[in-house]
């Protein structure tokens, strides 16, 4: 695996190993890796000729008050563990290199980037979209996968590389979760042993909705405020946002309609970390996913 920081490198590399019909495909990361990431690289893997990483903590996509300055960087780490992955390049430039004096631009994705995160965090998919078109262009993949734990950065990032024609196919990977159910995330480290064992409420909010759509409601809206509140027994968890929306609009949906895909969606707060997660829903499947 080889390591380049220059993004002006690392995009000759990418034009170089196009040029010898290689099938690239990118994996994009903060780092602090951890099995979530890892499974993108797997699946990466299983269609690509070459795997490309990039580890960058962007902070364009980090508000003032949120954990930019605190965020995990241990590189020595996630560089081995990218290697053992089989990563072939991993991307890890720093902010300077990425926004050097005179950057300018700024993506707005539009108004699916006001809703939910959008919404809470101003700006931040303004920089996630930002960054994403920066990297796409530096590594030149084929496809790239990002997970479904951020769906509504999947949702955003779509949009983006369609209205904007930029070609590469944009992959959804399956959440990886912890043993209890938890998704796993680099922030999962912030939680007290507490609120370890409180972070659990999330996936049983979601295995409420799994077994009740199963069991044929469409009510939507009243599962999502029978989930909400499995969540708030959690004395600690303070829920921003959660309910159905539809797949892929993120508009909120109230009552499913047959064949149609929904998510139910959730921002948790407990102390001072907050949670994300999420779970599709075909209305008519047997299951989700
Ligand atoms: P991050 O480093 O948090 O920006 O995440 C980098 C990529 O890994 C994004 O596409 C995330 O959606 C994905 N990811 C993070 N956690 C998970 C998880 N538990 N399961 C699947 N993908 C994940």
């Amino acid at each position: 695996m080889r390591i380049i920081t220059e993004p002006t490198e690392m995009q000759s590399i990418a034009e170089s190993l196009r040029l010898q019909h290689q099938f690239i495909g990118v994996v994009m990361t903060m780092g602090a890796l951890h099995e979530g990431h890892l499974s993108l690289v797997r699946l990466a893997k299983k269609k690509a000729g070459i795997v490309i990483m990039t580890v960058f903590v962007n902070p364009t996509q980090f508000g003032p008050d949120e954990d930019f300055e605190r965020y995990p960087r241990p590189f020595e780490q996630d560089s081995a563990l990218a290697r053992s992955a089989g990563v072939d390049y991993l991307f890890a430039p720093s902010a300077e290199q990425m926004y050097p004096e005179g950057f300018s631009t700024s993506i707005d994705p539009g108004p699916m980037a006001g809703s939910f995160e959008g919404r809470l965090r101003p700006g931040h998919f303004n920089g996630v979209a930002t960054v994403v078109v920066k990297l796409l262009g530096i590594t030149r993949p084929h496809f790239a996968v990002f997970g479904e734990k951020d769906a509504q950065q999947v949702a955003v990032i779509r949009r983006v590389v369609a209205d904007l024609n930029i070609g590469t196919v944009i992959e959804g990977a399956p959440i990886a979760r912890e043993g209890d159910g938890l998704a796993t995330s680099s922030r999962n480290i912030y939680l007290s042993f507490e609120e370890r064992q409180q972070a659990t409420a999330l996936f049983r909010a979601i295995r409420h909705a799994q077994q009740e759509t199963e069991s044929g409601r469409n009510d939507l809206a009243a599962i999502a405020k029978e989930a909400e509140s499995i969540v708030h027994a959690e004395s600690a968890a303070r829920t921003d946002y959660l309910c159905f929306v539809e797949e892929d609009t993120f508009e909120p949906a109230a009552d499913a309609i047959p064949g149609k895909a929904y998510r139910l969606i959730m921002a948790v707060r407990l102390g001072s970390t907050r949670l994300i997660d999420n779970w599709k829903y075909v209305c008519g499947e047997d299951r989700g996913s």
